[in-house]
C-alpha cells in the first residue's frame, strides 16, 4: 500500500467527476483513477479521422442537470451549449418529411393529421407534468427498501415524504397518466394520442433509445419519458450541442475537480477492490499500484464492478445472483463520420435548419417494431433505425473549414449475435449497411464519406466498459430503476460491502449525460464521513 486518500474513485466518467468534485469541494482528498487516457467516459471528443473530431459515443446534451452546472461553473470552465434550430427531422419518403420543434411542429403534423396537429399541445402538456415528476426525483436517493429493522424503514419513510406529497398532489389526471405510462408501452400510448405515423415515430424514438426492445414492450413509455426531462439553456425538453463536442462539457468537469484539488490517474485501470475485515480500503491497479483510502466509490457499470472487480465470495448470495442477472445490452451501434459535404435529402435538397435536428432514418412504429425483431432473429435489420446529428453544422470547431462530422446512432442491433457469429466480422458489412440506409434518403451521401468510425455493441464494451454495449448501464426497465436501480436494498449508492459505493448511470437516475448519480452518490458518502450535506 504506498498512497491513503480519503476517496477513491474508479472511473473517470462524467459521474466519477462530478461525484469527486463534490466530495473534494466539503474538503475530502479524493483521487479518481481512469482505465482510458482521456478523462469522461462515454461522454468525449476524440479525433476518428484526420483532422475530423467529434463526441465519440453520447452526442447530444439536454439532460446535464442545471443545479450541476451552477454547482461546477461549468460555463467559466469553457461550456457552451447552443440549440439544435429544430429538433427533429424525419425524411419519410421522396417527398415527404416532418419536422418537429422550431415553433414548426404544429403546422407538420397538419400535413399528416389535422386531428393529430390539435392534439400536440394536450400531448406536449400532460408528459410535461410527468416529466416535472421525474425532475423532482433527480437529485435525491430514491426510497431504500430496507431490511435492518423499523428504525431504517422509518427513516426512508420520512425522507420520501417530498415525493409522497408531490404525487398526492397531482391531479386525477396526471395521476392516471402516471400509471399507464409504467404500465403502458410507448407504442399503445402513442397510438391512443395519434393516429399518423410520423409524429408518432418521431415521439417513440426516444422510446427505443437505448433500449432494446419493440416500441410495443410494456415499460417502453418511461423510457420515452426518460428523455424528456432534461433542458437546454433554459428550455425545458429540448436537446442542444455542446461547442467542442460532449468533451467539453468533461473537460470543463475536469477543470472544477483540479480546482478543488482533485487528482486524477488516467491510463491506468483498477483490477481489484480490496476488502479487509469486510470494509472496502483500496484497489489494486493494472499497473501494479495498490491505493489505500477510506472510501471506495465506482463509477462503473455495476455488473461490471460486482461480477469482475470484487471477489464473488464476499457478496451475499442473493446479491450476486441478482448482478450475474443484471440486464444489459442497448443495441447500439455508432458511428462517426468525416464528410465532404453536408447531405442532400431528395425530400428537401436545400441546405437549412433541419441539418441541425437529430435526422431520424425511421418514419413509424411499426418500422421500428420490425427492426427489433428482425435483430432478435437475425442480429441486425436490413431496414435498421438511424439517427444522425451533424454536429458541424452547429459547431465549427469540430472539422476543416468547409468539411462535417456526423454522429450515427443506430438502434436495435443485437448486443450478442446469434449463432455464435462475431461483432468482429460484422463490423464493416452493418456499418455500410448504415451508410446505405442514410444514402436512400440522401442520394450522394456514400460518396461523400472521407472517413469513419463504427463501434458495435462489442467495441463499446471493449472502450468504455460499457457492459453489453448498454449505454445506460444497465436496462431502464421497471425492475431496474428507482428504488431498484441497481438493485432493492441498494438504492442509497451503498455496496452491500462497508466502504463501497456506487455514483454511475446504474444507480439512480440511470444513463444519460446528467451528472445526478455522482451528485447523489457524493451526498450519501457524505453523510457516511459525517460532513455537510450537498
Ligand atoms: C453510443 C452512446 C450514445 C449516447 N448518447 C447520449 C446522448 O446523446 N446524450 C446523453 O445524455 N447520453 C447519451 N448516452 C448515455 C451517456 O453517455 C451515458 O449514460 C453516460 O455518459 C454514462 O456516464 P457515467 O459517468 O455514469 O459512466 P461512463 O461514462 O461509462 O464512465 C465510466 C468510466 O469508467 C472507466 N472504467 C471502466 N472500467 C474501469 C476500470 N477497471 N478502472 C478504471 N476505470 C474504468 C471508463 O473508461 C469510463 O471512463 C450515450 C451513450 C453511448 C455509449
Amino acid at each position: 500500500m504506498t498512497q491513503v486518500v480519503d476517496v477513491l474513485i474508479i472511473g473517470a466518467g462524467h459521474n466519477g467527476l462530478v461525484c469527486a468534485y463534490y466530495l473534494a469541494a466539503a474538503g475530502l482528498k479524493v483521487r479518481v483513477i481512469e482505465r482510458r487516457n482521456v478523462v469522461g467516459g462515454a461522454a468525449v471528443t476524440e479525433e476518428f479521422y484526420p483532422g475530423f473530431r467529434n463526441s465519440t459515443a453520447s452526442y447530444t446534451v439536454s439532460l446535464l442537470n442545471p443545479k450541476i452546472i451552477a454547482d461546477l461553473e461549468l460555463r467559466r470552465h469553457g461550456l457552451r451549449i447552443v440549440d439544435r434550430l429544430v429538433q427533429n427531422f424525419l425524411p419519410l419518403n421522396d417527398r415527404d418529411y416532418l419536422i418537429t420543434g422550431g415553433g414548426r411542429t404544429k403546422a407538420e403534423v397538419a400535413k399528416f393529421s389535422t386531428r393529430d396537429a390539435e392534439q400536440v399541445d394536450a400531448y406536449n402538456d400532460r408528459m410535461s407534468v410527468l416529466a416535472e415528476l421525474v425532475r423532482a426525483t433527480l437529485l435525491r436517493a430514491p426510497p431504500n427498501v430496507t431490511n435492518n429493522g423499523w428504525i431504517d424503514a422509518f427513516r426512508e419513510l420520512v425522507a420520501s415524504r417530498g415525493l409522497g406529497l408531490y404525487v398526492a398532489n397531482l391531479d386525477m389526471t396526471a395521476r392516471r397518466d402516471l400509471l399507464a405510462l409504467f404500465g403502458q408501452s410507448a407504442g399503445d400510448m402513442l397510438d391512443g394520442w395519434f393516429e399518423s405515423d410520423p409524429i408518432k415515430a418521431a415521439l417513440g424514438f426516444d422510446a427505443i433509445v437505448g433500449n432494446y426492445a419493440t416500441p410495443y414492450a410494456p415499460g417502453t413509455a418511461y423510457v420515452l419519458l426518460h428523455h424528456l426531462f432534461g433542458e437546454t439553456n433554459g428550455r425545458k425538453g429540448v436537446w442542444g450541442h455542446a461547442i467542442g463536442g460532449m468533451g467539453a462539457i468533461t473537460q470543463a468537469m475536469a477543470k472544477a475537480c483540479a480546482e478543488k484539488g482533485v487528482e486524477i490517474t488516467i491510463g491506468d485501470g483498477v483490477t481489484e477492490v480490496i476488502v479487509e475485515k469486510g470494509k472496502a480500503v483500496g484497489v489494486a491497479t493494472e499497473k501494479g499500484e495498490s491505493l489505500r483510502a477510506r472510501a471506495v466509490i465506482s463509477n462503473l457499470n455495476p455488473k461490471l464492478l460486482f461480477t469482475r472487480l470484487v471477489a464473488q465470495d464476499l457478496l451475499p448470495e442473493d446479491f450476486r445472483e441478482r448482478m450475474q442477472g443484471y440486464r444489459c445490452g442497448s443495441g447500439t451501434f455508432r458511428m462517426n463520420l468525416a464528410l465532404s459535404e453536408l447531405p442532400k435529402f431528395t425530400c428537401l435538397p436545400e441546405a437549412g435548419d433541419h441539418l441541425t435536428a437529430g435526422i431520424i432514418v425511421g418514419p413509424s412504429l411499426a418500422y421500428y417494431d420490425r427492426a427489433y425483431l428482425d435483430a432478435r432473429a437475425t442480429g441486425w435489420s436490413k431496414a435498421p433505425i438511424v439517427e444522425m446529428v451533424i454536429s458541424s453544422t452547429l459547431d465549427d470547431t469540430l472539422a476543416p473549414q468547409g468539411r462535417h462530422v456526423a454522429s450515427l446512432f443506430c438502434q436495435h442491433v443485437a448486443p450478442e449475435l446469434p449463432n455464435r457469429m462475431s461483432w468482429d466480422d460484422h463490423r464493416d458489412e452493418v456499418a455500410d449497411l448504415m451508410i446505405d440506409t442514410v444514402d436512400r434518403v440522401a442520394p450522394g451521401f456514400k460518396k461523400s464519406v472521407l472517413g469513419r468510425m463504427a463501434l458495435t455493441p462489442l467495441d463499446l464494451e471493449r472502450t468504455f466498459g460499457l457492459v453489453g454495449g448498454d449505454i445506460m448501464h444497465g436496462a431502464l426497465a421497471l425492475d431496474q430503476i428507482f428504488s431498484a436501480r441497481p438493485v432493492l436494498g441498494h438504492a442509497d449508492y451503498r455496496a452491500p460491502i462497508q466502504g463501497l459505493y456506487m455514483c454511475g448511470s446504474g444507480t439512480h437516475p440511470g444513463g444519460g449525460v446528467t451528472g445526478a448519480p455522482g451528485h447523489n452518490a457524493a451526498r450519501e458518502v457524505l453523510k457516511d464521513f459525517r460532513r455537510r450535506r450537498v
